[in-house]
């Protein structure tokens, strides 16, 4: 489909500025492969100083609030993440849907400030382990997607991120058969949604224990177009082989 690899960094509440010199070789690492997207998404007080130094890398906000602006102390929203320099926003990602209540509806709105604010959206998906052993995973996401998925979803701004809950940070991933028939399904999903043509253009990528040793596997599978990376992000060192893989 012509789709380009997508491979974004996600930090966490991970990063002091003492560590802008591993932003600085990622955006060096991006710099030597040019087919492949590379972001970072940052904790917010980064997004500036990390901007000023990431060079083909683009910096991303790992969140922002569904209201414009308002009585919501401690909360950022998408045009305050977009002026500090953040090009790309995070919604919906399971520490957030489970660590602060956040709804899928939530999330949607997250998704349509950020467009409005000039952001392009990563908003993520995934199922609990109890769901995927009891044979729910496929359903469970589909639904999340379909309350998530914000009015006028377009693969210009939109990509999503399927990441399993028990994938994450564990060391442990699925079956390549399980991660093919996801995205398979979501890429069916979001045709029904958008139309083929919208739809074939989207990025889904992989998110959950991403590592050098399984990226290539994990990028080579149809319908997976690149990662989400958290734990190996934090590095170039590790990273830069995942963008490779790409
Ligand atoms: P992980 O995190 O790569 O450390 O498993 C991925 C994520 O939560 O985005």
């Amino acid at each position: 489909m012509g789709r380009r690899k997508l491979v974004v960094g996600n930090w966490k509440m991970n990063g002091l500025r003492a560590q802008l010199g591993e932003v600085e070789a990622i955006g060096r690492a991006a710099g030597e492969h040019p087919a492949v997207e590379v972001g970072l998404c940052v904790p917010a007080t980064l997004i500036e100083p990390a901007r000023a130094v990431a060079g083909a890398a683009f910096i991303g906000a790992q969140d922002c609030h569904g209201a414009r602006s308002g009585a919501h102390t401690g909360c950022l929203s998408a045009e305050m993440v977009r002026e500090a320099g953040a090009g790309w926003v995070i919604v919906g990602h399971s520490e957030r849907r489970t660590d602060q209540h956040e709804s899928s509806a939530d999330v949607a709105a997250k998704a349509l400030a950020a467009r409005e604010a000039g952001l392009k959206v990563i908003l993520c998906l995934g199922e609990s382990l109890d769901t995927r052993d009891g044979g729910k995973a496929l359903d469970f996401v589909l639904e999340q997607l379909a309350r998530s998925l914000p009015e006028g979803a377009g693969a210009d701004w939109l990509s999503i991120a399927y990441e399993p809950i028990w994938a994450i940070g564990t060391g442990r991933i699925p079956t390549m058969e399980q991660i093919e028939e996801m995205h398979g399904a979501i890429r069916g999903a979001l045709r029904e949604a958008l139309g083929a043509d919208a739809a074939d253009g989207v990025r889904i990528l992989y998110g959950g224990s991403v590592n050098a040793g399984n990226a290539a596997d994990i990028f080579a599978l149809p319908d997976v177009d690149g990662g989400l990376v958290g734990g190996a992000s934090l590095k170039a060192e590790s990273f830069a082989p995942i963008i490779a893989a790409a």
